[in-house]
């Protein structure tokens, strides 16, 4: 709710998350041609009974992309008070640029995007670090978090934690909103302190045997642990008294786990490499490609190529495929667990969501060239499973043999990195790709990358509404290789 004062134009709205009041007062405002500089916002939930918009004038019209609605109510949650100036302003420019979102350099823009970055980092804290203790036995019972989150992302985040903990009565307590679930019905009533919150219970012995178990010495790396679980909120985890001991027992430990877990390549990859490579030295006659002459001879030589060790455990090399003649390539991380099975590149899961994307922005994947920047698959073998195993600066550089060589044979108008590691390899150096995404990076060579995610991101991401606001990100990346691209 809000009121005006005709001359100055105040905004009050309701609550810091009123994003619903924005919108209104926002449309009218910019209907009514209201300049930035001439509006206040102001959060007061006390001048609700005043409200008067403006009359929107008849006949005009004002329309911007879903997309932008969804992106701007995450971005209403961050804490700076401007947010709701800065997203009125970028609303108002939008009329006579309707392309501004997607200008990265844009100042109005930069800003939207670490507001909605430091949202959505906050969010994910939440989910990772809120524990619950329980009060009460029987009928009485019911679980109780304390968090503390930096953004106003209570109400967004609520729905995550019905659906994860439907079946519970629980109540997450923060500073400025708490939010209660009932197994029927989600409320939210106003903040309180932190001694309002249970400190330990009969969960938390749990939560530590828990830890202790899953705690990999040999993934220890102090500083991006640090990073993903900052200390702050150490004293709301019950795991938390364990880190110390763990971490300094950490080296000794990864030892210990060494010795007794050899990972030998799952069964099958054997089967599957006798019959292909019967012995595991260079194949007689093997050719390095260094002279090859097309795809096809570039292919072969790969097949046989040991210039690192992840020949030993993949199945097989999963070279680039599509046209010799392609203006763009598109360059991904490695082949996955299906990839290295078909001995194709992008046909699994991540593949599937390329697949559709492209198709969506009007690109024909069969006119494209398309590969990884390392043609083996790493992973490591757990149980029957093989998970995807990042590679290392090593491996990507021995294979950037292959891939330099694809592009020569190509040439290409364009190439595309699909995340980070193909970044690495194109560049020759690390970039942070969700910074730079959708920029255009011309090399010494004058060969233009041009930077955005890869689909299997997509994939990762739970949360459903994020998820689709990230593949409609990737979606206009793909339109704008297509507008790079186009003749
Ligand atoms: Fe050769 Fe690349 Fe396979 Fe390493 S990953 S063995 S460099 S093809």
């Amino acid at each position: 709710m809000r009121t005006f004062d005709l001359s100055t134009y105040t905004v009050c709205l309701a609550s810091q998350t009123d994003f619903e009041g924005w919108r209104d007062a926002a449309r009218s405002l910019a209907l009514n041609d209201a300049a930035p500089q001439e509006i206040a916002w102001v959060v007061d939930a006390a001048c609700q009974a005043a409200s008067q918009l403006p009359p929107v004038p008849s006949g005009s019209q004002f329309k911007v992309s879903r997309d932008f609605v969804e992106r701007a109510e995450t971005a209403f949650c961050h804490n700076d008070p401007e947010r709701f100036a800065l997203l009125y302003r970028m609303l108002w420019r939008m009329r006579a640029e309707p392309e501004l979102p997607r200008i990265a350099s844009d100042p109005d823009v930069r800003r939207f995007e670490a507001m909605e970055k430091a949202v959505g980092r906050d969010m994910h804290k939440m989910r990772a670090f809120v524990r619950f203790r329980q009060i009460g036995e029987g009928e009485d019972e019911c679980y109780v978090a304390w968090f503390e989150p930096d953004h106003f992302i209570v109400e967004r985040n609520a729905p995550f934690f019905v659906r994860r903990f439907t079946g519970m009565r629980w109540s997450i307590l923060t500073p400025y909103l708490c939010a209660h679930w009932d197994k029927a019905e989600l409320t939210f009533t106003p903040g309180v302190d932190r001694t309002s919150a249970p400190a330990d219970d009969a969960t938390e012995a749990l939560w530590r045997t828990y830890y202790e178990n899953i705690f990999n010495p040999a993934r220890l790396k102090t500083k991006a642990m640090q990073k993903e679980m900052p200390k702050k909120y150490w004293r709301n985890l019950p795991e938390a008294p364990l880190i110390p001991d763990l971490v300094a027992g950490a080296d000794a430990a990864a030892r210990e786990m060494i010795a007794k877990m050899p990972t030998p390549p799952a069964p099958h990859h054997a089967r599957v490499q006798a019959k292909h490579w019967p012995t595991s030295h260079v194949p007689a006659g093997s050719d390095d490609g260094a002279n090859a002459d097309s795809i096809a001879t570039l292919r072969k030589a790969a097949e046989s190529c040991r210039r690192c060790p992840l020949w030993r455990d993949a199945t097989q090399t999963v070279f680039g495929e599509g046209p010799e003649e392609a203006s763009v390539v598109f360059v991904g991380e490695q082949p996955g667990d299906q990839e290295d099975i078909a001995g194709r590149p992008f046909v699994g899961p991540a593949g599937k969501v390329f697949d559709a994307v492209l198709a969506e922005a009007d690109i024909d994947r069969g006119k494209t060239y398309v590969t990884n920047a390392v043609k083996h698959f790493k992973f490591e073998p757990r149980g029957q499973r093989r998970i995807h195993s990042k590679p290392n600066a090593g491996e990507i550089q021995a294979c950037r043999w292959w891939l330099d060589k694809e592009l020569k044979l190509i040439r290409p108008g364009l190439v595309v990195a699909l995340g980070a590691t193909a970044a690495q390899s194109l560049l020759g150096k690390t970039v942070p790709i969700t910074r730079l995404r959708g920029q255009t990076i011309e090399r010494e060579d004058g060969l233009r990358v041009f930077l955005t995610i890869h689909p299997s991101f997509i994939l990762r991401i739970r949360d459903s509404a994020e998820k689709q606001a990230e593949r409609n990100r990737f979606l206009r990346d793909m339109q704008a290789v297509k507008a790079l691209t186009a003749p």
